[in-house]
């Protein structure tokens, strides 16, 4: 266990303007709330947040991101609480600490979940400072180190999956590989403890039987390079087990070589040296086509730069080499964490906001873009990230609402929707959903849609539905009235057999001139739809479908037909609109506003006209005025 002077004198090696009183204060704070809580190792559980503040200061973290680190576990396991850690120690560690207990919170939820990649975005959309995802980070990697301490093989299997699913893939995302590659292989032994022990028995099997070149091959490449005056540092490394597994994997092959299992690297102080050595090493040993890669002019999303090439080295053995700077390589094995640092030491400890720091650095790195969309926080910014009973994970845009939430989950449950619980306890439709909230919502089979919802709801899904909803009302009771009107002054079908009803359908308001077909209904009656309309759809067999035309377009009788209509919201832009429909001869029946905008008004008019032709005239008209947007049949 790391001491509290250990602590302060490491982190002052790096960051000799930290103030050690905080920290101090942090210690004792932690150690007290903690008290004789004990770890499923035995070990006092203080010895916990210490570790993960250790491993932060090996990766040269702030004064905040220890303190953080050492605090992390108190808000959610002690009997302190966010207020106080305020008071004493102010707003940004409170706020550090916050974001922590919130993902730590999380976690129990994500056992229900298997959407590994939405609960990633969610980890970062709640982590509103970078400092969180790393303090939660290295939480994370000192408790798998400790996971076999864990009794129940369940809940350890749990946890490596997690870790698995959603810390490795954050971890390589911010290119923090010395994480990234011990909480692969930690969690990796607890899935599947056989095929790494496969690995590593043959891995042993291969150091027993054949002579280990590695020492011979890396004074070779020395050698080399000193020749040609260039200090560099050589080394050889063995992949982990599970990169060899996965790569046995993907490539279905067993390794036999040493390139399989082996990495060549050599590290020098310039970029232009990288490229000199690059040159020694493929001058002098044959280089297998089709391996070379610089990701030194081209970096890797997560800033990663190396180049890469595999060659047949020294004693004839197929070897990969990585060349790189001293820099590039903090960078390979801290990720974000070596570029913040290094912005701070530019900043001579002014204080920068964190991730502002970041976005700069990961703006002029090219190829930043994919990096960006992937950890850029603000991206998630305008999404929230809710669960359904279940715990299944609904993304929404920020702002949504229950309703939204509803839609999302399934038309029909938004169209029945009656009541919602948020977090247990029941809210306002209206509510603004939260990340993390937990959304049930309430429904019933007699409840639908209403107009008033599309005033707080946001998404194009469940503001579709609404809209359509209400259209299809309208249209009932357009018929409806329609039909009565028709009764004193019946409109004859050919092919029609008298004393059978008719009824036009609401689907797709047919007029005189349309093509028409009848489908026959189960009272016997015949309800007359457009050729085009999607409804017959669900009459496929013939044995419903009535052959019918309409008899006399001319008659005088006045049919509606509906128009959505967008103008440009200028002043005696309606007048325009209606006397233009009027000197067709055409008779608004119905008007509504559908939406308005500062520029724009959506507007559906029902239009009484003769036949499709007159309508057709009227649309014309209309169009040719220069406030229209657009004009449609609906
Ligand atoms: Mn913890």
């Amino acid at each position: 266990m790391i001491r509290q002077f250990e602590l302060v004198e490491r982190l002052k090696a790096y960051d000799p303007n930290a103030d050690e009183d905080p920290l101090n204060r942090a210690y004792v704070f932690s150690m007290k709330a903690h008290g004789s809580q004990l770890r499923a190792s035995g070990d006092p559980y203080f010895s916990h947040p210490l570790e993960v503040a250790s491993l932060l200061v090996n990766l040269h973290l702030d004064c905040y991101s220890i303190i953080t680190a050492l605090l992390h576990d108190t808000v959610e396991d002690t009997s302190a609480n966010l207020e106080e850690i305020q008071d004493l120690f102010g707003p940004e560690i409170a706020n550090l600490v916050d974001g922590v207990t919130k993902i730590s919170r999380l976690e129990e939820q994500s056992e229900t979940t298997h959407q590994a990649e939405n609960f990633r975005k969610l980890v970062l959309a709640m982590s509103t400072d970078i400092r969180v995802i790393l303090v939660k980070l290295a939480d994370r990697l000192h408790n798998m180190r400790t996971l076999h301490f864990i009794p129940s093989p369940e809940r350890r299997r749990r946890i490596a999956r997690e870790t698995m699913d959603i810390y490795v893939p954050l971890s390589e995302r911010l290119g923090i590989h010395s994480f990234k590659d011990e909480l692969e292989d930690l969690a990796f032994a607890q899935l599947n403890p056989e095929a790494r022990e496969s690995v590593i028995s043959r891995l042993k099997f291969l150091h027993e039987t054949t002579e280990n070149p590695v020492e011979e091959i890396t004074k070779e490449l020395e050698k080399a390079l000193s020749a040609a005056k260039i200090v560099a540092h050589v080394s050889g490394r063995e992949k982990t087990p599970y990169s060899i597994w996965t790569k046995m994997q993907t490539k279905n092959i067993a390794f036999e070589q040493l390139s399989d299992i082996m990495a060549f690297r050599i590290a020098v102080k310039k970029v232009e040296q990288c490229y000199r050595v690059l040159g020694i090493i493929h001058r002098r040993y044959s280089v297998v086509p089709g391996r070379f890669r610089d990701f030194i002019s081209t970096p890797k999303p997560n800033m990663y730069q190396s180049i890469h090439t595999t060659v047949i080295g020294p004693l004839n053995h197929r070897i990969e080499i990585q060349i790189r700077t001293y820099e590039m390589h903090r960078t390979a094995e801290f990720g974000v964490a070596a570029h913040w640092q290094y912005k701070q030491e530019i900043h001579d400890g002014r204080k920068y906001p964190w991730l502002r720091d970041l976005l700069d650095i990961m703006e002029q790195t090219s190829g930043a873009e994919e990096f960006l969309a992937d950890t850029k926080l603000e991206m998630f910014r305008d999404q929230v990230f809710c669960f359904t009973p279940k715990g299944d994970i609904i993304s929404l845009p920020r702002g949504a609402t229950p309703i939204d939430f509803a839609y999302a989950v399934h038309s029909a449950v938004g169209d029945h929707t009656v009541n919602v619980k948020i977090n247990g306890r029941q809210m306002p439709l209206g509510t603004t959903l939260q990340n993390g909230d937990q959304v049930e919502i309430i429904t019933s089979e007699t409840q639908s849609p209403s107009p008033r919802w599309l005033r707080f709801t946001i998404t194009g899904k469940a503001r579709a539905r609404i809209r359509r909803f209400e259209r299809t009302q309208k249209r009932e009771e357009f018929m409806k009235l329609g039909q009565s009107m028709s009764l004193g002054n019946p409109v004859s079908v050919k092919g029609m057999i008298d004393g059978v009803a008719i009824h036009f359908a609401g689907c797709c308001h047919p007029l005189p001139g349309d093509v028409i077909t009848g489908i026959q209904t189960k009272d016997e009656s015949v309800m007359i739809h457009t050729q085009d309309c999607e409804s017959l759809s669900h009459f496929p067999d013939s044995e419903h479908v009535v052959e019918v035309t309409w008899e006399d377009v001319t008659l005088p009788v006045q049919h509606a037909g509906r128009l959505k209509i967008t103008f440009l919201n200028r002043p005696g832009s309606l007048a325009s609109l209606s006397s233009a429909i009027s000197k067709q001869r055409a008779n608004i029946a119905n008007i509504r506003v559908t939406n308005r905008t500062v520029d724009f008004w959506d507007v559906l008019i029902d239009i009484e006209v003769k036949d499709v032709e007159h309508l057709k005239s009227v649309i014309a008209s209309i169009r040719a005025l220069p406030i229209i947007n657009s004009v449609e049949r609906v």
